[in-house]
């Protein structure tokens, strides 16, 4: 008989029944995107959702990374982390942009506060930090610094989807935040993504620069690019959005056997998010610590062995790879907070629909 992988995530999805009616609207109103009916509502509900006064729907995260450096017409330096997922730098290297990696906090797995004003230079331009794991920024601090030097502040909150952070949402943070709805993320609309913003202006700066730079039918102000979210993403995700706590609540249960059943296993250490957080579970990462019976990479193996597919999140640094090794701030001393936890992090299944027989199953091989 074979069994389903156990993969370390797996996207959430309505009843397919329920996804129908929203297809016929589509089927029938013929507007497929260019800010359609369901794209203005998903705007709203979400603007709702989290409290926030203004966002802009992308077609990924990535177009909106990309695209948040070019609302703020961001250039030369910026200071951003190495213990993230590779689109983060991407987006800096799209714009011509050098990254100046910066080690992490081993609490917050966040770019560290006290390091950062050590890497500013007449170039710098602003900071690009992401809040690993959903994990709020050390946000106080690094707001004080870019004040300080002048600095922009673009998150990274692509793991951060209903975070709350002292009360109110995460992702009021910042010049800029932005989301990915890719299918491996707590909230998915296949692939999609946003840019939260402070005011309506710069909102209106954003939805011409995802829509080629128009401003009216024969206005292009600026070289802008295609991120436009279509209408089957964004009905999506006012659906999915109807769902969507009752995922965070799920992942949450999940989250709590886990730490129950690991707590006190010799050599395996549980991360967890700063006080002051309603965190959404969107992974679970635990470090391999040198005094577990084996290594990181033998339990990844282990647990591949019996179809568990856990990941090394994330390994290897940004900093390491080719195109990014060369920088001076790559230089593997200034990094080794992130390069230790990138060769004892772990982030094991957690997923809605993850049953408990098969969270047993991964919870006797890391425990065993
Ligand atoms: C998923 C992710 C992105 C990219 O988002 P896409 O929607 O896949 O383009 C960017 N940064 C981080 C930290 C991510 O995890």
């Amino acid at each position: 008989m074979s069994r389903k992988p156990i993969t370390v995530t797996q996207p959430y999805l309505p009843p397919l029944e329920e996804f129908i009616p929203y297809l016929e609207q589509i089927w029938d109103s013929k507007t497929l995107t260019n800010n359609g009916p369901f794209h203005g509502q998903l705007e709203q509900a979400l603007c709702n959702y989290f409290g926030v006064e203004h966002m802009a729907l992308f077609a990924n995260g990535t177009i909106a990374l990309i695209t948040a450096l070019q609302t703020l017409r961001i250039s030369g330096e910026v200071i951003t982390t190495p213990y993230s997922f590779v689109a983060t730098s991407h987006s800096l290297l799209w714009n011509n942009i050098t990254p100046v990696f910066v080690d992490i906090d081993p609490q917050r797995m966040g770019l560290d506060p006290g390091k950062i004003e050590a890497a500013i230079t007449p170039r710098t331009t602003a900071i690009m930090p992401v809040h690993c794991y959903g994990y709020p920024c050390d946000v106080e601090r690094i707001e004080h610094i870019a004040d300080t030097y002048g600095l922009k502040v673009i998150y990274d909150a692509a793991h951060a989807f209903g975070v709350r952070y002292q009360g109110e949402s995460l992702l009021r943070h910042g010049d800029l935040s932005i989301l990915s709805f890719h299918a491996t993320k707590v909230f998915n609309t296949f692939e999609g993504g946003a840019i939260i913003c402070p005011d309506a202006k710069t909102k209106q700066r954003i939805d011409f620069l995802k829509n080629f730079g128009f401003a009216d039918e024969v206005t292009v102000m600026a070289p802008g690019i295609n991120g436009k979210m279509n209408e089957f993403q964004a009905a999506l995700g006012l659906l999915q959005l109807q769902k969507v706590d009752a995922a965070i609540a799920r992942r949450r249960e999940i989250d709590v056997v886990y730490r129950d059943a690991l707590a006190g296993v010799p050599g395996i250490t549980l991360l967890q998010a700063p006080p002051d957080t309603e965190h959404n579970a969107a992974y679970f990462p635990i470090l391999v610590e040198p005094d577990y019976r084996m290594s990181r990479d033998e339990l990844y193996a282990s647990l591949r062995a019996e179809d568990i597919l856990a990941r090394r999140y994330f390994y290897p640094l940004i900093s390491d790879l080719p195109m990014y090794r060369g920088l001076p701030s790559a230089t593997p001393d200034c990094l080794s907070v992130a390069r230790s936890v990138s060769q004892r992090i772990l982030c094991l299944p957690i997923y809605p629909d993850l049953a408990a027989e098969d969270q047993q199953r991964v919870i006797d091989i890391v425990a065993s």
